[in-house]
């Protein structure tokens, strides 16, 4: 397995400890943040190929946590621990955006597995896409064109990603709505154009111009390369 990058979120210190000790002798790279607050900043400025978060945490919860870590397009697979163990429990904590469940105690083995598994997984998913000159790195969360890039922000991110895996389609507002703003979302409709907007600048700051995000009437918006 190669050594990947992993974010440890747990308030108890000795099991933060152990884990963090164990992982690292693995040869992983191990941060450790003991409250949500501190967790939801973390992931949002550090690229990790996996996360395993506690559910019971001093500030926030594990699956608040998990809950805004997806709102805001965070992909990033995560693996819930937990001193519960009932099926509801298990079922909320998946509903959320959890990859993958753990029941405390477990054996350190078992953890390392399924984490290395997930962080696989992950490293497949963060593969780039590319459409004419201009790729979206998932890992980098950036759009790159003849060595320059740009950074996009998580929003801006999840709403490149859909555009990119389905380059040539006429995506809907709606579609691109729940896909990346959720379901639940109740701010204004046209925070999608908004942030077309924002990565419409973008790609014109890296002077792409064989491809563009092409506004279709009435329905929504198609990433295409430009005819010329
Ligand atoms: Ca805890």
């Amino acid at each position: 397995m190669q050594p990947v990058k992993l974010l440890l979120v747990e308030d108890e210190a000795q099991m933060a400890r152990l884990l963090q000790r164990g992982l690292s002798e693995e040869g992983h790279q191990v941060d450790v943040c003991s409250r949500g607050e501190d967790a939801l900043i973390q992931a949002a400025n550090v690229s990790y190929d996996a996360i395993v978060l506690d559910w019971s945490l001093p500030d926030l919860d594990g699956v608040s946590v998990l809950r805004q870590w997806r709102e805001s397009g965070l992909s990033t697979p995560v693996l819930m621990l937990t001193a519960r163990g009932s099926t509801g429990e298990k079922v909320t904590g998946l509903r959320a955006g959890a990859d993958d469940y753990l029941v405390k105690p477990f054996d350190f083995d078992e953890l390392l597995a399924r984490l290395e598994a997930l962080a696989r997984r992950g490293a497949g998913t963060n593969a780039s896409a590319q459409l004419g000159s201009v790729s979206l790195d998932a890992k980098r969360r950036c759009l790159a064109r003849s060595g320059a890039e740009v950074t996009l922000t998580a929003r801006e991110f999840a709403l490149a990603n859909e555009l990119w895996s389905h380059a040539g389609d006429v995506l809907s507002r709606s579609r691109l709505l729940s896909s990346v703003w959720g379901t639940d979302f109740d701010g204004l409709p046209n925070v999608v154009d908004v942030y077309v907007g924002y990565l419409r600048t973008k790609l014109s700051e890296l002077g792409a111009d064989d491809i563009e995000i092409a506004a279709v009437r009435g329905i929504g918006y198609r990433l295409r390369k430009v005819t010329q």
